[in-house]
């Protein structure tokens, strides 16, 4: 019985040089070490063996089935490494080539005082909301006491889609949405204030600081004793946040259908600290947005009690605080999506 056991060694470590693959070795393993082997069988005759025998052909065939287990193994991990190592090979990346650099968008300058703006006002607690790309006329006018043929309505001469439905001509549409829904609203405690911000559309001169397509930001801030000082501080405060600490702000009287009393709002000029340079066509002073109180009718339009509240707005182009803040000639240059242009924005607020 020994002797068969040294055979079946001996045949196992033969067939194992023949072994190429995995599933022919795990083959090899279950055709040794399975209840139908060799192995087993002798296991099984053990009982009729002589008692002197036993213990020996007991121990022989327990260190063969460890043997060809453990070899067997071996010899898998063995293979499994081999794979491994010539996947690593074949993927190996050549470190000293070249690279491909990669290419960056940057912010475009609108969208950086867009960002900018949201920041300063959620600041301060002001909701920011989109405007209408398109807007009926009783919200973009009628709502703003512009009534149906009213010659303000010229300045804005427009993109009608319908007789009611217009490309919206100022963000200041907004103003008449809010008014109107907190003035529905029950729960409405005479407390609010947002900043829109939307793209306007315009038949408007064609020159360097003048598109038939912009963007406006257009704040309003309702509230029970809303006064004008009210809105010099939100001025300060945004024109401070937004060309420097150090600028100014001046008032000049002026007249808008929607507010009453308005003023044309100037900042002192940043550049040349209010001295006179080519910015402020040397007058210290650039102009840069229209506000006001807003008028008694527009409340009364919207639904709003003018005795019980008030509400401060202006309207600011975005385009002309960007060309203001960055130095941009020419607002064309903000939609012609030039690479060298944009590329300069690139470090912009790092
Ligand atoms: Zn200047």
């Amino acid at each position: 019985m020994l002797k068969k056991i040294n055979k079946i060694k001996d045949q196992f470590i033969s067939d194992l040089n023949k072994v190429k693959t995995i599933e022919e070795a795990e083959k090899l393993k279950k055709s040794l070490l399975g209840k139908e082997s060799e192995l087993s069988e002798i296991l099984k005759s053990l009982k009729d063996s002589a008692i002197n025998d036993k213990q020996a052909i007991g121990i022989a065939s327990h260190e063969l089935r460890t043997f060809i287990a453990a070899t067997i193994d071996e010899f898998v991990a063995r293979i499994k490494k081999e794979a491994l190592d010539a996947k690593l090979a074949s993927e190996k990346i050549d470190v000293s080539l070249t690279g491909t650099l990669a290419s960056f968008g940057t912010k475009h300058p609108l969208n950086i005082v867009v960002e900018e703006i949201t920041q300063i006002f959620t600041e301060i607690g002001f909701d920011v909301l989109n405007g209408n790309d398109v807007e009926s006329d009783e919200y973009c006018f009628q709502k703003l006491n512009l009534p149906v043929g009213h010659p303000a309505r010229d300045m804005q001469d427009t993109f009608y889609i319908d007789e009611e439905t217009v490309l919206s001509t100022h963000c200041t549409h907004m103003t008449a949405r809010v008014l109107t829904q907190m003035a529905k609203d029950e729960n409405f405690e005479g407390n609010y204030a947002c900043v829109a911000i939307g793209n306007v559309y315009r038949r408007d001169d064609d020159d360097a600081t003048h598109s038939h397509q912009f963007m406006q930001l257009d704040l309003l801030c309702i509230g029970k004793k809303i006064t004008f000082a009210n809105l010099k501080w939100v001025l300060k405060y945004m024109s401070k946040r937004l060309f420097g600490e150090e600028v100014n702000i001046r008032l000049r009287p002026s007249l808008f259908p929607f507010t009453e009393p308005s003023v044309e709002v100037d900042v002192s000029c940043f550049k040349c600290s209010g001295k006179g340079c080519s910015i402020c066509k040397y007058s210290g002073w650039i102009e840069i947005l229209g506000s006001g109180i807003i008028n008694e009718q527009v409340m009364l339009l919207n639904g709003m009690d003018p005795e019980k509240n008030t509400a401060l707005a202006f309207g600011a182009g975005i385009e002309r605080i960007a060309m203001l803040k960055f130095g941009i000639s020419n607002i064309r240059n903000l939609y012609e999506n030039n690479v060298q242009f944009l590329e300069q924005f690139k470090f912009y607020g790092e």
